[in-house]
Order: structure tokens, then sequence, then C-alpha cells
């Protein structure tokens, strides 16, 4: 039932898109669509660099893990290992779960 709903729904989306488009000459819903695109990629860039990029990697959880061990002898705070989604390797935070 759902899905007939979405469509139901994207019907009327299309219908009141393309008079607007008419009625202004130019398509509104584009340049908002494209807004929210580039703000998301913005916000998932921001959050690979600190979940990713900024961060040491490990190629195994075994490495990470040692990593975190040595860093608790020396003091740090406990640290968390874990696998990334972005590039598949092993990173440290100090955030817990
Ligand atoms: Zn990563």
């Amino acid at each position: 039932m759902s899905s007939h709903k979405r469509s139901a729904r994207a019907k009327r989306v299309a219908e009141f898109k393309s008079q607007l488009t008419d009625s202004l000459g130019y398509d509104m819903w584009d340049e908002a669509e494209e807004r929210e695109r580039i703000m998301e990629s913005r916000n998932s860039a921001k959050l690979s660099k600190k979940m990713c990029t900024s961060k040491n990697r490990y190629a195994t959880e075994g490495e990470a893990l040692e990593v975190a061990r040595e860093c608790a002898e020396h003091g740090s705070p406990a640290l968390r290992v874990y696998e990334c989604p972005l590039c598949g390797g092993w990173h440290l935070t100090s955030k817990k779960a």
C-alpha cells in the first residue's frame, strides 16, 4: 500500500512542479534539489573527515587494538576501535558507541 501512496504523491508533486515550471518560466524545484544535494555532500564530507580521513587508519582490528592498548599505557583515555564504513579500515575513537 505504501508504494501506491508514494506514487500518488509523486504524481501530485510532478504536476505541481510542471505548473511551477510553466508559470515561472524556470524550474525552481531543480534549484532547490540541487542546493539540498550540495548541502548533503558537504555534510557527508565533514562527517567523513571527522570519522575517517582525519584519523589514523589501521589495516586490521588487531593493529588498532594494539595502538589503543599502547595509548592506554601512556595514560590516554580508553579508546575504542571501530571498523570504518567509508574506507574499510580501522580507526580509534575516544567516544563511546
Ligand atoms: Zn576510514
